[in-house]
């Protein structure tokens, strides 16, 4: 079977010489300004590319963006930087990851299967060997105890043998368990120890590609947190963040799963959900356990400030997207926001009852 050809790496797609790069970032360089885009790695590489108009998809997409917001969305950035710059490559990569923990994993087999039969074949020969000792005429021939001695020899050997077989059964183990590790570090987010965005939204397209029934978004965004922040400084805000972390991860169901989308902004795939209530009974009650978080003056007590967030729910519905999905609880939370924050908003297609 032929293989599909492969695509380009990096330095095939941008092979310029040091002028011809720094030319390209010259003009890449005033675009970012005049859309105050920050000046990070991401960005370059989108104007870089930009620049040098390979992918005229690419800069009808950035024209786009840049004519529809004031300032530059960096959810977007990462989006087109993925498709764009990196393309397939991270998962290519994650991909050569499960191939060696599977090879590991036969590895591992193999040896253990080994270390079975060498240590029956050395149970026989101690048996053989016990055998020996017992003399079978008062007159032990010398061939008998030329027997004797190489095969106490050869027992030796298979002793070394055994040896070197089990320190290389934990070497492949050690193996094993860092590749594990590393594989679930490049799927969480560093700071709260839930699903990174990537790695959530990869796993939503696997569940809304199969069964869709009872799965249902809860979007949760922490409100004013900007202002959190200044007040009280990001080391705290850090914190804050790492406790919304904690907490999804004790009130989660079975089988559910969530993942950091953004900064400040949660979401989580709730599974066999039996309708809304449901879902809004989750995101009730992780609503009053972040109500309840204090900010207080450690010696008086004194409590200066409290955590909360809104929600915004939505179904899978036939025929979703992982971004028409999101986009739904999305749309939710920000009417959960408008409404005046600190609650839980159903999908914006559910009647609601206002005063
Ligand atoms: P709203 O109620 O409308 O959501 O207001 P907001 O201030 O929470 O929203 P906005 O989007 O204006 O600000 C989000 C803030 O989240 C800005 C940024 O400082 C903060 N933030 C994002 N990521 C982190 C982080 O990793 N650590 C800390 N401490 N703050 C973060
Ligand atoms: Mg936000
Ligand atoms: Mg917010």
């Amino acid at each position: 079977m032929s293989q599909p050809p492969k695509p380009p790496s990096l330095l095939e797609l941008y092979p310029e010489e040091t002028r011809e790069a720094a030319e390209l970032l010259k003009q890449a360089v005033p675009h970012m300004v005049r859309h105050s885009i920050p000046p990070n790695p991401v960005h370059y590489a989108l104007w870089y590319t930009y620049s040098k108009g390979m992918e005229p998809e690419l800069n009808r997409r950035l024209d786009k963006i840049t004519g529809d917001f004031d300032v530059f969305p960096p959810e977007s950035a990462i989006k087109l930087f993925r498709e764009y710059i990196i393309r397939g490559e991270l998962e290519e990569a994650r991909q050569g990851q499960q191939q060696v923990i599977e090879l590991v994993d036969d590895i591992e087999g193999d040896v253990n299967r080994s270390v079975r039969g060498s240590e029956s074949f050395q149970n026989s020969l101690a048996a053989g060997l016990a055998a020996l000792h017992e003399p079978i005429i008062d007159d032990l021939p010398s061939v008998l105890n030329h027997l004797q001695e190489s095969t106490q020899l050869m027992q030796e050997q298979q002793e070394q043998f055994l040896y070197r077989l089990r320190s290389a059964q934990s070497e492949i183990q050690h193996l094993r368990h860092q590749l594990e590790r590393a594989q679930l570090a490049a799927t969480l987010d560093g700071l709260t120890q839930v699903f990174n965005r990537h790695a959530f939204t990869r796993l939503l397209e696997q569940h809304l590609k199969g069964n869709r029934d009872g799965l249902a978004l809860v979007m949760l965004d922490i409100d004013h947190f900007k202002q959190f922040n200044d007040q009280f400084g990001h080391p705290l805000g850090d914190r804050v963040l790492q406790h919304v972390g904690q907490l999804l991860r004790e009130l989660l169901p079975p089988r559910a799963m969530a993942g950091r989308y953004g900064g400040e902004e949660f979401c989580v795939l709730l599974r066999d959900c039996k309708g809304l209530d449901v879902a809004r009974a989750f995101a009730e009650q992780l609503r009053g356990k972040m109500q309840a978080l204090r900010v207080k003056v450690r010696r008086t007590d004194q409590v200066l400030d409290t955590i909360t967030a809104s929600f915004g729910l939505a179904l899978a519905e036939p025929g979703d997207t992982v971004e028409s999905f999101i986009t739904r609880a999305d749309d939710a939370l920000y009417q959960a926001k408008r409404n005046g924050r600190n609650q839980v908003h159903p999908p914006t297609s559910e009647p609601v009852l206002t005063a």
